[in-house]
């Protein structure tokens, strides 16, 4: 079988999905233990009958622009908050990073002269898979001084137990907390809806998109630099009367697309969103309606399954098993998925992994007509040839500085020597693989204080440029799709040492916000998005 695709980039599919979901039969793993099963079905049957968060032609349309990456003509950017917090949905928040997103995208663009595709991990990312479920926490009776140690339940995100360890039943497991991430993401995503709507996103007021108060003078001027490049662009562009104003509304320069994410985790909750879209056909290609599953007991081949909790979800290091009950979730989805790959896993098992969530599927010739990439013509054809779909799979990958080098050679070389070569999208995660713990014990007089958990700018753009160097100098039919990073638009946020601000460990108790993995603030993520321009620019 080869890896052929069509014409138009991404490969239409014939792909039957499971007819019923298997994934109910198999091992799921970081569940949850609701203390009243009932409470839990009773919260899945309501978020069942309530509408999908995201459309299917919002879905397809984040699949033909994946395959722009996976073709090496877009740059992939994903970035948001480690754990969102049901607290993060307010207008300042979301803008915030809506706006650094933009910024960032901008800069990316300037540099690398490619379409930046871009996808938050916000509007749903509250689930945290944990290590362990329980952890110790130390109190103090504040009478006589004494301090004890106790046991309580991991914080697993705020839609499933809430972060303070106050009253003690703060941690158990609720599923009304399921129904909230759902209001919690629906307003989120109304918001981020309206505000792309009434214009944040015109290129011709990037000025406006609060870079005003970045410290650094240098990226100041560098920002200045791009917004002036960008400005004679478009005047060029009036002067020879292609004036973007006079486009549509729509137009890409006055309006851009923003697509949600977030780790697919909780999957009755992922079920529970998920529905069925018929087919276009050749005689009807706008036929695509939703139905619920449990309208339609056979799923019949003219139907796909869409999880409309989000345009893609990704899987986690830690739920990522090939027989496990996750990826066979994923596997039946239309969204395009991600996969989290740190260092333990061993290369075969990848390939293992990627020939579930993306197998060769019949293309048939003529499939390049179809209203969308991914729309299959109706079978029957003669000329039938085997390809994967491009993009569907986001390979993101989180190893650590220490680790690139050992680690992602042997990676590459087996995506290289597959058929998954030309579908796959390549993202660096420089993120995960370099938490560390802060050299600096608490300074707070909190004695409940935990040490920090922080990273180290220099680790993180270590692993993007030895990702970078690896790849281009070893493995010239791969390239580097995007990158996934955690961070935040926030301002004052100190949870990463380094960068252009300077911040050093004994800085990160002055801002630090985050209830779980350490994020980029706003200076740290412009940071990033200049090396990374001027490294495509070079
Ligand atoms: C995350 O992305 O926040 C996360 C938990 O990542 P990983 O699965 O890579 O550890
Ligand atoms: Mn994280």
């Amino acid at each position: 079988m080869s890896s052929t695709s069509t014409a138009a980039g991404a490969s239409a599919s014939t792909r039957s999905y499971h007819a019923n979901p298997t994934w109910k039969s198999k091992k799921e793993a970081q569940q949850v233990d609701y203390p009243s099963k009932e409470a839990f079905q009773s919260v899945m049957d309501r978020i069942e009958r309530l509408p999908g968060l995201v459309s299917p032609n919002e879905i397809d349309r984040l699949r033909s622009q994946l395959a722009s990456v996976a073709e090496g003509n877009a740059f992939l950017l994903q970035t948001g908050d480690c754990a969102e917090l049901f607290d993060y949905c307010n207008p300042e928040q979301i803008q915030a990073k809506l706006k650094l997103s933009l910024l960032m995208s901008l800069i990316l663009i300037w540099g690398a002269r490619k379409p930046v595709v871009r996808i938050g991990r916000i509007a749903g990312q509250y689930a945290k898979p944990r290590s362990k479920p329980t952890e110790i926490i130390t109190k103090v009776d504040p009478a006589t001084g004494e301090t004890s140690k106790h046991e309580i339940i991991s914080f697993r995100g705020d839609n499933i137990n809430a972060f303070s360890p106050e009253p003690a039943s703060g941690r158990i497991p609720d599923p009304e907390r399921l129904l909230q991430a759902y209001f919690h993401s629906a307003a989120t995503l109304n918001h981020i809806r309206s505000e792309l709507a009434s214009g944040l996103a015109d290129l011709h007021a990037p000025r406006q998109w609060s870079f005003q108060h970045v410290q650094s003078s240098a990226l100041q001027a560098e920002f200045e630099s791009v917004v002036d490049s960008l400005t004679d662009a478009l005047d060029f562009m009036k002067t020879i009367g292609a004036d973007p104003s006079t486009f549509a509304s729509s137009s890409v320069l006055n309006s851009v697309d923003y697509f949600i994410s977030h780790e697919g985790l909780s999957l009755a909750y992922e079920e529970a969103l998920t529905r069925l879209v018929r087919k276009p056909t050749t005689a009807n290609p706008h036929a695509a309606r939703n139905v619920h599953p449990s309208d339609v007991p056979d799923i019949k081949d003219d139907f796909e399954r869409y999880d409309l909790s989000a345009h893609t979800i990704w899987l986690g290091d830690r739920t990522r098993q090939l027989d496990g009950a996750h990826v066979d979730f994923f596997s039946s989805i239309r969204n395009p998925v991600g996969i989290k790959v740190g260092p333990s896993m061993k290369p075969e098992e990848l390939i293992q992994i990627l020939d579930v969530l993306n197998p060769d599927v019949a293309i048939p010739a003529s499939a390049s007509s179809g209203r969308a990439s991914g729309w299959s013509t109706p079978s029957g054809a003669s000329n039938v040839v085997y390809g994967k779909e491009k993009g569907r799979v986001m390979v993101i990958i989180r190893l650590g500085a220490g680790k690139v080098a050992s680690h992602l050679p042997p990676l590459l070389e087996a995506i290289a020597a597959s058929n998954h070569k030309d579908s796959i999208i390549l993202l660096c995660d420089p993120m995960h693989g370099n938490t560390q713990t802060s050299p600096y014990p608490p300074a707070s007089s909190d004695p409940n204080a935990q040490p920090l958990k922080t990273r180290s700018f220099g680790d993180i753009i270590s692993e993007i440029l030895s990702f970078l160097q690896i790849i281009s100098s070893d493995f010239p039919t791969l390239h580097l799709g995007g990158v996934h990073l955690e961070l935040t638009g926030d301002k004052d946020v100190t949870e990463c040492f380094g960068g252009s601000m300077r911040l050093e460990p004994k800085d990160l108790e002055r801002g630090y916000k985050s209830h779980c993995d350490p994020r980029l603030n706003f200076e740290q993520s412009l940071d990033v998005a200049f090396l990374l321009s001027h490294y495509f620019r070079n």
